[in-house]
């Protein structure tokens, strides 16, 4: 496939329909691909790279690409689509200055499942008939493909673009995910499990803000973690309640536009499960509204920005929370 995406881009640059693509640029090692805007057909042949490795969504990118002149060609999957879409919507992207090549998405490796293992001084890793064979500087270590995937693909919503102005390969089908599963067990704990549940979890968080910068959502020009009179601004958070301030606040601000795109976990150094307290606003916004799926289209109004006389009332969630 990166083939056919390297040549296509090319084409599309000669032809002067985009001026720049963003991909993914080769990393120092086979696995850590990041995020690069090409200019020509020499660097696209140079260093453009799609494959088990390049997970990271584009879509956030096209905020600040599409501020410039031209029109610019990103290779999004299925699942970044979603993100893409959410963003014109908010009139974050102009949607008139990306040409969208729709790819086939992971599932994606994550490179930490591996270092998990125990294996280390990684330098290659080869996906052989789904067996993967990693080259350390102590030897040649061997696992199962699906044993690495990144968390977001194992809960994948959807194989299907929402939005493509062409595809490279077949569209696929919004799939009957697991991704509720892991929240529901969440909210069949008791209160006290389910706090040390979030205790244990978010006092790993170092505050590094890789989540909130990588998260699609979160494109505010000034964030509130960076207004010095919020009293919760950059830095390491003093106590407990800072840390879990810094994420419920989150959690609420992308509350109905987060897509689920698993971007804010997968980053996370500290391997905390974010995804599933977002998870659990979309559980809610769902059981509550009525089923809604953030990025799906740029037209449907968000459950939370519009009023229904049948909304729920607080009564409603009160008497839930007692059951
Ligand atoms: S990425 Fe992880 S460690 Fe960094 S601020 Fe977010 S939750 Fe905390
Ligand atoms: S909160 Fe996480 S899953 Fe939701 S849009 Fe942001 S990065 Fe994606
Ligand atoms: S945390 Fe809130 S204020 Fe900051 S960028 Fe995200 S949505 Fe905006």
């Amino acid at each position: 496939m990166q083939e056919a995406m390297i040549k296509r881009a090319k084409e599309l640059l000669a032809d002067g329909i985009v001026d720049r693509v963003i991909g993914w640029k080769k990393g120092e090692f086979s696995y850590d691909h990041t995020p690069a805007v090409f200019t020509s057909a020499q660097e696209l042949d140079e260093s453009f790279v799609c494959d088990d490795f390049t997970s990271a969504n584009l879509s956030k990118y096209l905020v600040k690409e599409t501020i410039r002149e031209g029109k610019i060609l990103a290779f999004l999957k299925p699942c970044d689509t979603y993100s893409f879409n959410q963003l014109v919507k908010e009139h974050r992207i102009d949607r008139d200055k990306v040409y969208v090549i729709g790819i086939p998405g992971g599932p994606k490796l994550d490179i930490e499942k591996i270092r998990a293992r125990g294996i280390t001084g990684i330098l290659n890793v080869r996906n052989e008939n789904y067996t993967l064979k990693i080259e350390t500087i102590y030897g040649v270590s061997e696992m199962p493909f699906y044993e690495a995937i990144s968390v977001k693909c194992e809960s994948c919503k959807s194989k299907k673009h929402v939005v493509y102005d062409e595809l490279i390969g077949e569209d696929g089908e919004v799939l009957d995910s697991n991704r509720f599963d892991m929240v529901e067990k969440l909210e069949n704990m008791t209160s006290q499990e389910r706090y040390d549940f979030w205790r244990s979890e978010l006092s790993k968080c170092i505050r590094c803000n890789a989540c909130r910068t990588v998260c699609p959502a979160c494109t505010c020009e000034k964030c509130v973690f960076e207004n010095p009179d919020s009293g919760i601004e950059n830095k390491a958070a003093a106590d407990s309640f800072e840390e879990n301030m810094f994420h419920i606040i989150r959690a609420f601000h992308v509350a109905g536009r987060c897509t689920d795109c698993g971007e804010c976990s997968r980053v996370c150094p500290e391997n905390i499960p974010l995804h599933l307290l977002n998870r659990k606003f979309i559980k809610d916004i769902n059981s509550l509204y009525g089923t809604y799926q953030a990025g799906e289209n740029t037209t449907d109004k968000a459950p939370l920005n519009e009023y229904k006389m049948d909304d729920c009332e607080a009564s409603i969630v009160h008497e839930r929370g007692a059951e």
